[in-house]
């Protein structure tokens, strides 16, 4: 059986350096905003080619407090809209209703399945109150159009990128997601491609104040010692945590490229009518491998992988303005019909990659060549 995921295996290279690190930080005495927490913070900025990184509790908290830091600093206010894009993960999401801001969905391109950047655009032009978009490297590829988006930069609106499943991706002139905007949220949760053993999450910004009213919101609010300036949170990464996160932040580019030699030999040797295979894109770190089953095939096609003993996932079955949370309430999000999402979402299936060999990777590519109702 080929697991859709070995968390073991994903981290047994790890093991020796892993709990030397944990005897360290638990005999140190120091355990929240210590030297593990800084020095994580100066090298994740330096790999991602920002000046500052705040070590956080999670990804959705990154993004939590990234928009209630503008909305402290006065770059946005409630009722703001937010471009988002409708083909996501639902984290991308809960923030910007939770703090009243306006959520514009805007569906996908097809070829890339991030945001389609003309339909923003237009978007943009037809709503003089949208004044951010929240872009998302979805599955590992970043989210950016050479032209539009620099185009939509010059006119002022502020770029929020969702970098959770995208860390160490690139853009063709080699800068980095995490730094293509004005502010990125990172999660380390554990299966994503930099995890953590257990939660963690990061922003990186090019804005000092940003960063200063980040900092302070997630430690209750206070720059100095019971000084409390803001209305804050606990968002705090640990130290142990943060020592784990730097052993792997080490391995980053190796990280990627195992996922790339992985992805690329599976679109190399997968030819199937009734599959779609996922756009090939020089700097994505492939945190999902995700394929499209047409005709209504997707269920077959699954028991078939899993007779044949590979196990598939679903990223995602029901996209965000279908789940109940918001389809129940009357919901800050801007509702108009989204049929490319809905229709994706009955189409994906997502094939292993994290944790996989070459063969795997080949029998795997093979086997789902072979399949036909
Ligand atoms: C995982 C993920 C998040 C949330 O990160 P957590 O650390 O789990 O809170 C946000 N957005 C996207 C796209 C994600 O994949």
């Amino acid at each position: 059986m080929i697991p859709f995921l070995d968390m073991k295996r994903v981290n047994a290279p790890f093991e020796a350096e892993t709990l030397e690190a944990l005897r360290r930080v638990a005999m140190s005495g120091r355990y929240l905003h210590g030297p593990q927490t800084k020095a994580f913070e100066q090298e994740l900025a330096a790999a991602i080619g920002v000046p500052y990184a705040i070590g956080v509790s999670n990804g959705l908290d990154a993004i939590r407090l990234i928009l209630r830091a503008y909305i402290i600093n006065g770059r946005l206010q409630p009722g703001d809209g937010v471009i988002v894009p409708s083909n996501t993960y639902i984290a991308s999401i809960l923030p910007l209703t939770e703090m009243g801001l306006r959520a514009v969905l805007v569906e996908p391109d097809e070829q890339t399945l991030n945001l389609d950047w003309k339909l923003a655009r237009q978007a943009i032009e037809e709503d003089d109150g949208i004044r951010a978009i929240l872009a998302v490297h979805l599955y590992g590829a970043p989210s950016w159009d050479n032209e539009i988006t620099p185009q939509l930069l010059n006119r002022g609106l502020l770029m929020i990128e969702d970098n959770a499943q995208a860390i160490g991706a690139t853009i063709t002139d080699g800068r980095h997601t995490g730094s293509l905007g004005h502010a990125a949220a990172f999660s380390f949760y554990p299966t994503k491609n930099v995890g953590a053993l257990g939660d963690a999450g990061a922003v990186t910004t090019t804005d000092a104040q940003l960063a200063d009213t980040i900092r302070a919101l997630a430690n209750y609010g206070s720059d100095t010692r019971y000084h409390n300036i803001h209305l804050g949170y606990n968002c705090r990464i640990d130290e142990t945590q943060a020592a784990i996160l730097r052993i792997r932040l080490r391995a980053l580019s190796s990280i990627s490229t195992v996922r790339r030699t992985r992805a690329m030999l599976m679109s190399a040797l997968l030819r199937n009518p009734l599959i779609t295979l996922p756009a090939p894109h020089p700097g994505a770190v492939w945190h999902q491998y995700v394929v499209r089953v047409h005709g209504g095939h997707r269920d077959a096609f699954r028991e078939y992988m899993l007779r044949c003993g590979i196990q598939t996932d679903i990223h995602y079955a029901v996209p965000p303005h279908l789940q109940p949370c918001y389809r129940n309430s009357d919901s800050s999000l801007t509702c108009v019909p989204l049929p490319i999402t809905e229709r994706l979402a009955s189409e994906y299936v997502s094939l292993p990659i994290a944790s996989t060999t070459l063969s795997q990777a080949a029998f795997i590519a093979c086997t789902a060549s072979a399949f036909h109702p």
